[in-house]
């Protein structure tokens, strides 16, 4: 496995040509859709700070992309807290205020998984994002007593959402960045059951979620990228699931040689360093599979092992993991093993230990 690093000292790093190849890789080579007569349409566009690749299948299925474009561009426009007319820019600057009824679903499942990680997952992470300059294109690491002092603003047990009004803290502020692709490709396969498709693969970022299967009806082939390099670690084969991974790779900067990423731990203002190197989550639901996956990131192999034990089999929630330890190492939970490959060492998470 290749061991390159993209980051620039002192900028930041971000891989935008790898998505680039993951989603060409996913609607051709990955995918191997080979010819067929049913109408497609496929379309890249710049959204929510990242690369993303739509790929339709069925009779209508330009309208269902134009369509399916159009709800990334008004869901960027409502989430995004680098817009200062975005609805979450709204309530961070009033210190809440109603929400749309997206904006709520997304806080309500924030919420829950925030009190289930004991606080791994928190949106009000944002002053921590700001003041470690992750906002903005010049990162660094702040100062220790800035760093106590916006500890003091985090924490979601402060957020109240009662229906639709949400109100926080003193000094608080919310970051949907962590739940928002996901939920956002969820909304798209909503969209691609109005129209009637028979098949879709979006890649938002790399975060995939495919609609049915592909068109000559075997399973989509989903890579998981190496944290370290342009490849693919793995390889998981699915029908109607999102496959989502959070890495520090994504988003990181160097400073007197340390390297510092997006990803941070709540509880210390620190980025997380729990022994994981990229944490992917297989789901149903889009949303909930990008809330652990970075929720995940955070915990650490042994508690986000305990995490799928004890909520992977939730109704509406299910869920499974692959997990790349620092050392290189994969593991999945065990309902993965058949549709998951890797040449790398394998482990398998099991409801009772390890296998
Ligand atoms: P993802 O790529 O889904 O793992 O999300 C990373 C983004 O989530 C970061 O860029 C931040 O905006 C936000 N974030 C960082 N750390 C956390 C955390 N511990 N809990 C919730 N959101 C976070
Ligand atoms: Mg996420």
């Amino acid at each position: 496995m290749s061991r390159r690093r993209k980051g620039r000292t002192g900028g930041i790093g971000r891989r935008f040509l790898a998505p680039v190849l993951c989603c060409a890789l996913l609607a051709g080579l990955l995918c191997g859709c080979g010819q067929t007569e049913i109408p497609s349409a496929t379309r890249d566009i710049f959204a929510m700070d990242t690369y993303m690749t739509l790929t339709c299948y069925g009779e209508h299925a330009e309208e269902a992309l134009a369509r399916a474009v159009e709800e990334i561009h008004r869901l960027d426009d409502l989430l995004s807290t680098g817009k200062a007319d975005s609805e979450v820019s709204r309530l961070n600057a009033e210190g809440g205020g109603p929400v749309s009824l997206q904006t709520q679903t997304m806080i309500e499942e924030a919420l829950r998984v925030y009190r289930r990680t004991e606080g791994a997952f928190d949106i009000t992470v944002y002053p921590l994002m700001e003041l470690w300059g992750f906002t903005g294109d010049s990162p660094a690491v702040p100062d220790e007593e800035a760093l106590r002092t916006c500890l003091e603003k985090v924490g979601a047990d402060r957020l109240k959402l009662s229906g639709d009004m949400l109100t926080m803290g003193e000094g608080q502020a919310i970051d949907l960045g962590a739940i928002a692709k996901g939920y956002t490709s969820a909304r798209l396969m909503q969209i691609f059951g109005e129209y009637e498709l028979t098949s879709a693969i979006v890649s938002l970022g790399g975060n995939v979620q495919c609609f049915g299967t592909k068109p000559d009806g075997s399973l989509w082939r989903c890579g998981i990228r190496e944290p370290e390099g342009d490849g693919y670690f793995g390889v998981v084969q699915a029908a109607d699931k999102a496959v989502i991974t959070s890495g520090g790779y994504e988003r990181f900067f160097e400073e007197a040689g340390q390297t510092y990423h997006h990803i941070l731990d709540p509880r210390t203002g620190q980025p997380a360093r729990a022994g994981l190197i990229s944490a992917t989550v297989v789901s149903e639901n889009g949303m909930l599979a990008d809330a652990l996956s970075t929720a995940c990131y955070v915990m650490g192999l042994e508690d986000s092992a305990d995490y799928w034990r004890e909520y992977g089999a939730e109704q509406g929630g299910t869920f499974e993991l692959i997990l790349m330890t620092e050392d290189e190492e994969v593991w999945i939970t065990e309902g993965l093993k058949e549709a998951f490959t890797t040449e790398c060492p394998l482990h398998v998470i099991t409801a009772e230990g390890v296998e």
